[in-house]
């Protein structure tokens, strides 16, 4: 049966789905409101706090802005024609189910440069005015972002019913995501229910994963520094620490764009709420708080400690970068001469599990080298508050529950020869400790 239907629901099935819909909206509140340039930035500890990030909240409509609103959508349809006309390679994905495999544009790095330089001529030509505007509506673009994505979510739910889901002679059918064909339309909604939503060669989940959101983090970050400057003279040691990483980040990301095509976002998970709000919403509003942070709240480090945040989040990129390239240069080539001194393991299903090199000192070596660069760039932020610490904290949960996720998929793939392969490596994030 090609679209099985859904039996386990993750995230504790529709409670727990509306649970992270109002949770992760009211954090991207919460941290606006306890964090901005008016307030400057505590954790909400007291009931006046509190109360008046309830009485912003419901002043909501005042953050509702159509200009901004109009100003997203050209900023996604921009890039969604990039993805028709920049020049590029076209790969093909994993084989799916019914044996098919989807086409996909490698011409992000490209969008990515194009539009940068597009930037850099509106900067010449008309000077930080733009940058100034995105700087001082963030949370106007915030809130654009959210009704976008939730739109787009619900656009390719009802889309999903276009054509039957179950086989039926002389018509397609719909390919669904593993997880959201449970027939509640809350969880389905929310997890995703189509697997590759696509309008021709768009791709939704592919085109949403690293463009808008990804580049609309760079942009912010590159509007914040430029708010530091235009009201305090300068952009102070600490902006750098933070923006630099994060902009060498996206763009390591777009370099290897072609990674994305193996991944569980885009090999198993849906298109649905929980992507196209993380993709659009979530990761540049509140990946790009510490340059936020630092454009109202300019801290100026020692020299002794720029180099020491520096040279961590050098070694963390390091750790996070060759661990990753390793993998994919072995399971792109294993014969490759150049990665002949790694030893691996053979499994039944075929595949080749590495047991040396960075993959044998512990199973996700990557997701520490990750994490702890991230929190480099939060301890660009100084110890003035916790509160731009978010992101390690978010970081550390998301990673713990991904890497979950690819042990019980990885327990279930190699049966035996995973257990095998546990007892060579024994730790699942640092070497001799977890
Ligand atoms: P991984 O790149 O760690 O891939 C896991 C898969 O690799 C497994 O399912 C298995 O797949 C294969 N594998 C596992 N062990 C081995 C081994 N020893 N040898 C060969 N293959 C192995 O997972 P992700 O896709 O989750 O993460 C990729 C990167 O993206 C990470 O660095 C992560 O930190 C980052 N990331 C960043 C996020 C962000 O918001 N910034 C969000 C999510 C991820 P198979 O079935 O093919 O064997």
């Amino acid at each position: 049966m090609l679209n099985p239907k859904t039996t386990h629901r993750e995230f504790f099935g529709v409670p727990g789905s509306l649970a992270v819909m109002t949770g992760t909206t009211a954090v991207l509140y919460v941290w606006y409101f306890s964090c901005n340039e008016h307030n400057g930035c505590q954790l909400p500890m007291s009931a006046s706090q509190w109360s008046h990030i309830l009485a912003s909240a419901a002043n909501y409509r005042a953050y509702l802005s159509l200009e901004a609103l109009t100003y997203y959508t050209m900023w996604w349809l921009w890039l969604a024609l990039l993805y028709f006309i920049m020049p590029g390679i076209t790969l093909k994905g994993i084989k799916l189910r019914d044996g098919t495999q989807l086409a996909y544009p490698m011409n992000g790095l490209r969008s990515f440069f194009f539009t940068a330089a597009v930037w850099a001529f509106v900067y010449k030509k008309i000077g930080t005015a733009p940058f100034l505007w995105i700087a001082d509506h963030y949370f106007q673009l915030v809130a654009s972002a959210w009704i976008f994505s939730t739109l787009q979510a619900l656009f390719v739910y009802l889309y999903s019913f276009r054509a039957p889901s179950v086989e039926t002679p002389g018509k397609d059918i719909v390919m669904l995501a593993h997880a959201g064909n449970s027939g509640n339309p809350i969880y389905d909604f929310f997890i995703g229910r189509e697997l590759n939503p696509r309008i021709g060669s768009f791709d939704f989940k592919f085109f949403n994963e690293l463009r808008p959101g990804i580049m609309g983090w760079v942009l912010l970050n590159t509007s914040f520094a430029i708010k530091q400057h235009t009201v305090y003279g300068s952009v102070s040691n600490s902006m750098w620490l933070a923006i630099v990483p994060q902009i060498a980040y996206c763009i390591d990301t777009l370099v290897f764009e072609d990674k994305v095509l193996t991944t569980m976002d885009i090999t198993t998970d849906g298109f649905g709420w929980m992507l196209s709000f993380g993709d659009l919403t979530w990761v540049p509003s509140m990946y790009s708080l510490q340059a936020r942070y630092l454009a109202f709240h300019p801290v100026h480090h020692s020299t002794w400690f720029t180099v020491f945040v520096a040279v961590f989040g050098l070694a963390s990129f390091l750790v996070f970068r060759l661990s990753n390239s390793e993998k994919n240069a072995f399971r792109t080539n294993p014969n490759d001469p150049a990665l002949k001194h790694l030893k691996y393991i053979t499994t039944e299903s075929g595949s080749k599990l590495l047991v040396s090199g960075w993959w044998g000192m512990a199973r996700h070596i990557n997701y520490t080298g990750d994490w702890m660069f991230g929190l480099a760039q939060c301890m660009a932020t100084g110890f003035d508050t916790p509160m731009t610490y978010f992101f390690s904290a978010y970081f550390l949960v998301l990673l713990l529950h991904r890497n979950y996720r690819d042990e019980c998929k990885c327990r279930d793939k190699y049966k035996k020869d995973w257990i095998r392969y546990c007892e060579l490596v024994p730790y699942l994030f640092i070497p001799f400790v977890i």
